[in-house]
């Protein structure tokens, strides 16, 4: 099942999403008179607390409801306002480790432990949405295609063993970054929070339909042309390491995201290096969950 977040006349809404049509969650709880939900995050709240909530969903016969088409409504990023900062990996991919040691922004190879840093979204960007970046502010701006884990149920110091159950869903981020300024600030965080550097979407798909850990292909595309291409199964850390390292004595709570970290082929690891640039389209794809979108917008 894909879930999505969405406005239709200024009014946001999470919707079902299938073969492209959307239903709003709200309009099938309001069948069955249960309680309206708000937001994606009030969803995966109400699936922590209601664990019979996804099979009435799921056995919904979605043709007695109105559907929208995509063109009447506009598209959010699946949870627009996260409640915390995006735990994101640097280096999971052992050939995107490699591809980076030969430039500034980091030196010490494959790592041993996950290396994390967080990354705000005020709001994430949505699926169709401008990268927008002054260009006095950065020359250096990459896109990192990675996949994000939604988190559904609050926990600490998970077990590898138990983490699948932690999980709402998947979806995809891009983890975009001005590598100038991440060299020139030595830590992460400012390279990695420019405004619009969230994009995120376009569905969330709920965890039943992926299996886990999850296996799945990933590209990026830059103007239709290939620039990264691997699968999860590369992962240095996978998903149940992760989710279990993370958590140690540190609570993940449900609605909480954390990015994978991306494979080889950014843009600074090209020689020479390649940038994006105003009108630049860029494509994330992952196997089983879509493709997120966007385009580069240059404010000189
Ligand atoms: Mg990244």
């Amino acid at each position: 099942m894909n879930f999505v977040t969405c406005s239709y006349k200024n009014e946001e809404f999470v919707g079902i999403e299938n073969s492209g049509y959307i239903t709003a969650v709200n309009d099938i709880l309001a069948a069955a008179e249960e309680k309206n939900i708000c937001s994606m995050l009030e969803l995966i709240d109400a699936f922590s607390l209601d664990s019979g909530l996804y099979t009435r969903l799921e056995r919904t016969d979605l043709s007695r409801f109105n559907s929208l088409s995509p063109r009447e409504v506009q598209l959010k990023a699946p949870i627009p306002y996260p409640r915390r900062n995006i735990f994101c990996l640097g280096k999971n991919y052992a050939a995107h480790a490699n591809e980076v040691q030969a430039t500034k922004l980091s030196g010490s190879g494959i790592p041993t432990s996950p290396v994390y840093f967080t990354k705000t979204a005020m709001p994430a960007l949505e699926h169709g949405g401008e990268i927008r970046f002054y260009a006095s502010a950065t020359q250096q701006v990459d896109y990192e295609a990675e996949l994000a884990v939604i988190i559904g149920k609050q926990g600490i110091n998970i077990r590898p063993e138990d983490a699948k159950e932690y999980i709402f869903g998947y979806t995809i981020l891009n983890d975009v970054s001005a590598r100038d300024l991440q060299v020139k600030h030595e830590q992460w965080f400012k390279g990695k929070n420019l405004d619009t550097f969230c994009p995120m979407g376009p569905v969330i798909v709920y965890k039943n339909d992926i299996p886990f850990p999850a296996q799945l292909d990933i590209t990026c595309h830059v103007n239709g042309i290939l620039r990264q291409n691997d699968n999860t199964k590369s992962f240095i850390f996978d998903l149940p390491y992760i989710i279990s390292d993370l958590s140690k004595g540190l609570t993940l709570y449900p609605g909480d995201i954390i990015s994978t970290g991306t494979p080889a082929g950014v843009g600074a690891g090209a020689k020479p290096p390649r940038f994006l640039n105003d009108g630049d389209k860029v494509e994330c794809t992952i196997e089983k969950i879509g493709t997120l979108t966007n385009i580069v917008k240059v404010i000189y």
